[in-house]
């Protein structure tokens, strides 16, 4: 029986980054994956075949709609709709195997094939040559998540699809409608309707992106409407279905809806299916999320879980560093995530993006706060890139003026949220950002002059 010191089962952002630290600290560690392209959603399904498509669509929707106003006066702009789906399969073909390359630099044994937990120690792998039994004091399961299923909905994966389909059609849909107002529902139906769709976002709830600060979440919608997405809020779909020349959509207490295509975005839940954790007696709750610790130990002894297997946002950075922090703990006894400094963009025009509390929370949780606000409008780069929509928000400790929360909409907000997920993770205060020197002209300065308004004294405007 092969025998490792660690054993990873899911080789996406949190299972590979795992495995490339483990390699670093001298372990011998194995992962198990059973797609033949390594990566996970991440890279095959999820976040780089959607920035692929979504980067591709914007320059058509800003050579169709705002090159003219740089005097740069194209005849006609077409798609090539094949190109840019074969661009996107490029790009996640080479990084893929990029990530086999780096399994093979730091020695990482890779086991193509299922993984099972068969009790603390054992897993067992289902290959194509037959089952392989390997022996590991350690195994980390990070098997990821799939799309959340909903009651009514039968998805038939062309006409009535996921997010997973919905990157690789190859024609515009007519009319495309999207159940969901979150992260995939926006990304996904701003790529269509940039390339023609006409897009309908159905939403439960009485906003779009829930969880996201309000305020933002307001003005992006309204954005989001000025591009030709249409909004019906407090629409709770209970049923969709193909027909033969689309599909009906129906939202509770209204007629059906009948369009080309619908996504179906409604969340994703965690990927458990044949893991054998029932009978290896690891602790699931009620959603089916593995029960970990504060280290990521599961109830049974050795065995650890990370990314979006486990609580906390669905996001490939956070399964990476928590994968790393599980690793480290194994090896060192230490290891850490700071939840409260996890960013969260959405690749939307323009982007959204934040880090640490909303208003609500903090107003939630009775903690006193000066916020300071700063519109791209009055930005000298933002003006010049003709990307004025949104702002900068930070919420700084009434007492402290420690950074509690920065919330962004505009150009390039998932870039400038980095600094200030540094500053909070640092636990500096608005004063430090206030006064440090950001370049001219850079969409940055926005979030200098958004941190000296938290103290009334914002410059340019
Ligand atoms: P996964 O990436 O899901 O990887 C799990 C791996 O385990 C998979 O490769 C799977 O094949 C494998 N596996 C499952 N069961 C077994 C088994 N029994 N044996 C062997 N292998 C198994 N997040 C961001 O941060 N930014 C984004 O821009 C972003 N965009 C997204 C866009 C879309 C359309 C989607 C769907 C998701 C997006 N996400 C994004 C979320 C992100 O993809 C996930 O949070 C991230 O991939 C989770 O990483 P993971 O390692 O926990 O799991
Ligand atoms: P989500 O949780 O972001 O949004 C789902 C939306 O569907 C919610 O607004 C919810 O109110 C709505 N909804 C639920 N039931 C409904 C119903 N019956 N009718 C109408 N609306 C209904 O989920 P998602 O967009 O599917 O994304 C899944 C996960 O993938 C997210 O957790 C996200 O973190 C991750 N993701 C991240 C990125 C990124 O970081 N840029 C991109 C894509 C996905």
């Amino acid at each position: 029986m092969p025998k490792h010191d660690l054993v990873i089962i899911g080789a996406g952002p949190g299972g590979y980054v795992a495995a490339l630290r483990a390699a670093q600290l001298g372990l011998d560690v194995a992962c198990i994956e059973k797609e033949a392209a390594l990566g996970g959603t991440c890279l095959r399904v999820g976040c780089i075949p959607s920035k692929a498509l979504l980067e591709s669509s914007d320059l058509y929707w800003e050579a169709k709609t705002r090159f003219a106003d740089h005097g740069v006066v194209l005849k006609s702009v077409e798609i090539d709709l094949a190109r840019m789906q074969r661009r996107k399969g490029e790009i996640v073909a080479s990084l893929t195997q990029g990530v086999a390359g780096l399994f093979k630099k730091n020695k990482v044994t890779r086991y193509e094939g299922s993984g099972k937990l068969l009790r603390a120690g054992a897993v067992s792998v289902a290959t194509a040559a037959g089952e392989v039994l390997l022996e590991s004091k350690h195994v980390i399961l990070a098997t990821g998540s799939l799309s959340a299923p909903l009651a009514g909905v039968e998805l038939d994966l062309d006409r009535v699809g996921t997010s997973t389909e919905a990157l690789a059609w190859d024609a515009v849909p007519g009319h495309l409608v999207v159940i969901g107002a979150g992260v995939i529902g926006l990304e996904l139906g701003s790529v269509w309707a940039r390339l023609g769709a006409k897009v309908t976002v159905l939403e439960y709830q009485d906003r779009i992106l829930p969880g996201m600060d309000s305020e933002i979440a307001r003005e992006a919608q309204r954005s989001f409407e000025k591009q030709g997405l249409t909004f019906q809020l407090k629409s709770r779909v209970v049923a969709a279905k193909a027909s033969k020349k689309g599909a009906t959509v129906t939202v509770e207490g209204s007629e059906g809806l009948a369009c080309d295509r619908v996504l179906l975005a409604v969340g994703r839940v965690p990927n458990t299916s044949g893991l054998g954790l029932e009978a290896a007696g690891v602790a699931l709750d009620k959603r089916g999320t593995v029960i970990v610790d504060a280290h990521f130990a599961t109830s049974v002894p050795g065995v650890f879980a990370i990314g979006d297997l486990i609580r906390g946002p669905m996001l490939a950075h956070k399964a990476e560093e928590e994968g790393i922090a599980c690793v480290e703990r194994i090896v060192t006894g230490h290891g850490h995530v700071n939840y409260d400094a996890i960013p969260n963009v959405v690749y939307t025009a323009p982007e959204i993006a934040s880090v640490g509390r909303s208003e609500e929370e903090l107003k939630a949780a009775s903690i006193p706060y000066r916020k300071g606000a700063f519109p791209f409008l009055a930005n000298g780069r933002a003006r010049a890139l003709g990307h004025t929509e949104g702002r900068v928000k930070i919420l700084a400790h009434k007492e402290t003026d420690r950074v509690l929360g920065v919330h962004i909409l505009g150009p390039r907000a998932g870039d400038l949220i980095a600094e200030c997920a540094a500053a909070i993770e640092f636990g500096a205060s608005s004063e430090d950002i206030a006064r440090t020197c950001h370049a001219h002209p850079t969409l940055s300065e926005v979030v200098k002059e958004a941190a000296l308004a938290v103290d009334g004294r914002a410059l340019h405007i």
